[in-house]
């Protein structure tokens, strides 16, 4: 279950949580809640999680027999996780998270993708948790031997090197909102997922909360010349590792302007930056047809769409429109990937303490102008190495919706 998927970055999905809600104009058209619909009857995996309206509810259920599915998997592959959810949505219960975290610690060969649309959560989570907690939330068939050496490994390996932190984005107003959160978390790979893109994003500008832009694919340059206005110095900030960026699919697919894709890929090149092109969606670049007896072609709800530009769109099918820009496909990928020498303590990782497990909460970021929190919002745990193989593990772990 789970294996096998057409999601054109990612070799598996392993989804441990089902269930969300909506956040943003990225979910309207929502594939898994699409999805969960048609399987939200008695008895059904998403039953009780879909509203009367067809809408997601809110509530969310943790599959543990699921849990430990990327155990068993004995190939190293790229995980997508929580394709059919948000692994950082309100009602994921720290502990649901400490588990998923726990067993990406274990599977050191497989490489997990995380995206969210709420990096908030996300963010606030680095702050609280800590190795001993990740540790005592394996799996209980792992013995406490081995949860004393992941816990010496979490703490020489933060933040876990097979680890991708991503956040969803469709336009310009999400893109501002949740990057320069994904910057401040720590992360061996920080990325986005542009998908379904419904507007321009400028990455080489992006607004910080105050006053002024960033760029966030150059690392840390962020006075480039030029920037007469809104410069900054945020040099203890890692920039993107990698975008991908697609079109919507599905019966209410909306279309996708093909330059607001080539500029994401320019500033890519430019940048030196990853660059992942998954597809056109419904909709694909045309020829303009011919006027004016197609006049009555150029409906949105039709089968053309006509952007300000010029640009002419046909919904032609998401196999037909396929997933070539100007001429080629654009499947570039982090390097870190199944890169058994690849160690994220070598990347300047600003936002992170040198040692998780000396300086607090692993994660706890110096720069604190996003998200204000109380002093009481230190880790929950000791933060000590010490001693873990003493700890018996909570059993309510496992209990947790
Ligand atoms: S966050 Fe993702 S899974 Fe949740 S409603 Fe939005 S698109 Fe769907």
């Amino acid at each position: 279950m789970g294996d096998k998927t057409k999601i054109e970055w990612t070799d598996a999905t392993w989804n441990p949580i089902r269930g969300c809600s909506r956040v943003s104009e990225g979910c309207r058209n929502c594939y898994a809640e699409t999805v969960a619909n048609r399987f939200s009857g008695e008895g059904q995996p998403y039953e009780g999680l879909i509203a009367r309206g067809g809408q997601w509810n809110g509530k969310i259920t943790v599959v543990d027999h699921v849990m430990d599915q990327p155990l068993r998997w004995r190939r190293p592959r790229r995980v997508f996780v929580n394709s059919m959810s948000d692994l950082f949505h309100e009602n994921v219960h720290d502990q649901v998270i400490d588990r998923v975290f726990a067993v990406m610690a274990l599977a050191p060969n497989h490489t997990f993708q995380v995206l969210t649309k709420r990096p908030e959560r996300m963010l606030d989570y680095f702050f609280r948790v800590s190795p001993q907690r990740i540790a005592n939330a394996a799996p209980s068939r792992v013995s406490l031997e081995r949860c004393a050496s992941l816990l010496e490994e979490i703490c020489s390996r933060w933040p876990l090197p097979n680890v991708w932190l991503g956040v969803s984005v469709e336009d310009q107003t999400t893109a501002d909102e949740r990057i320069p959160i994904l910057l401040q978390t720590p992360a061996a790979v920080r990325w986005i997922s542009a998908e379904p893109l419904l507007g321009p994003i400028d990455l080489e500008h992006i607004q910080w909360p105050g006053k002024h832009k960033v760029d966030v694919l150059r690392r840390g340059a962020w006075d480039l010349p030029g920037w007469v206005q809104g410069f900054t110095n945020h040099s203890d900030l890692e920039g993107l590792d990698w975008v991908v960026v697609g079109g919507e699919s599905g019966s209410d697919a909306r279309p996708m302007n093909p330059d607001w894709v080539r500029t994401a890929r320019d500033q890519c090149e430019a940048a030196g930056t990853p660059f992942l092109f998954k597809q056109w969606g419904e909709w694909a670049p045309a020829e303009f047809p011919a006027w004016p007896e197609n006049a009555d072609y150029m409906t949105e709800a039709g089968t053309g769409h006509y952007f300000d530009d010029r640009q002419w769109m046909e919904r032609i099918g998401k196999k037909k429109a396929g997933r070539l820009l100007d001429g080629r496909t654009w499947d570039q990928y982090p390097a870190s990937v199944f890169d058994p020498t690849f160690d994220p303590a070598e990347k300047s990782k600003g936002p992170l303490t040198a040692d998780p497990c000396q300086n607090g909460a692993p994660g706890r970021s110096r720069t604190s102008d996003l998200l204000v929190r109380s002093q009481n919002d230190s880790a929950e745990e000791s933060t000590t190495c010490a001693g873990a193989g003493n700890k018996k593990r909570p059993d309510s772990a496992h209990n947790i919706n």
